[in-house]
């Protein structure tokens, strides 16, 4: 659940800490659980839109023992902004088969939904036996797009949040956390 401004500050440049580090690990072990009651034991194939999904994706795999097979698919971003610009494109596609696999797509959050439908609609042309789709974040009322994720770790309110992979033209990637870029900093000239 989002939290109140109480709680510490772990960076500077943070107004608030929306999830920490406990319970992002903790919500990402249920997520494996909830990944195991629907695929069972079998093998499949993970679709990581990079870069924000990198954590989310590898800590993910981690709690999950089934086999599975990994392909990173990166998408255009937001640049230095903090809101979606246009269209999203493939800057770079997949590059194993998933024809007849069973994929699940994984994203960092749900946004507009436009990244996530255009992702989702490439894989289906290539015929997959099946697809899910898993968001860490989802901010439900910000949807242009309608799509409904299968597995959500936590639906937030629209702020514009960094860490745990979520950057902000590049950086906070590697905060250990997930917290609100401080409004000021998302108005200001990125440094040089
Ligand atoms: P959508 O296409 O659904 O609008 O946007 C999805 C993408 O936008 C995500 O993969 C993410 O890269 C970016 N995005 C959306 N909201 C946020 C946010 O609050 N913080 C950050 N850092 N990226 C966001
Ligand atoms: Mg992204």
């Amino acid at each position: 659940m989002p939290t109140r401004n109480k709680t510490p500050k772990v960076h500077p440049d943070l107004e608030s800490v929306m999830f920490t580090e406990a319970q992002i690990k903790k919500r990402v072990r249920e997520l494996g659980h909830e990944l195991r009651s629907v695929f069972g034991q079998g093998e499949f194939t993970i679709v990581s839109i990079i870069n924000g999904a990198v954590m989310f994706t590898a800590d993910l795999m981690r709690e999950i023992d089934n086999p599975v097979r990994l392909d990173c698919i990166r998408i255009s971003s937001y640049g230095d902004k903090t809101k979606s610009l246009g269209t999203p494109q493939i800057v770079s596609s997949l590059t194993i088969d998933i024809a007849g696999r069973h994929v699940l797509l994984i994203d960092d959050i749900l946004d507009t939904g436009k990244t996530i439908t255009l992702v989702s609609g490439l894989i289906t042309k290539l015929r997959p036996a099946s697809l899910r789709t898993c968001v860490f974040l989802d901010k439900e009322g910000r949807r242009e797009v309608p799509f409904v994720a299968d597995f959500v770790g936590f639906k937030i309110p629209d702020k514009f949040v960094v860490g745990y992979g979520l950057d902000f033209a590049e950086r906070y990637r590697n905060l250990p956390c997930i917290g609100v870029l401080n409004p000021q900093l998302q108005n200001a000239p990125g440094p040089a």
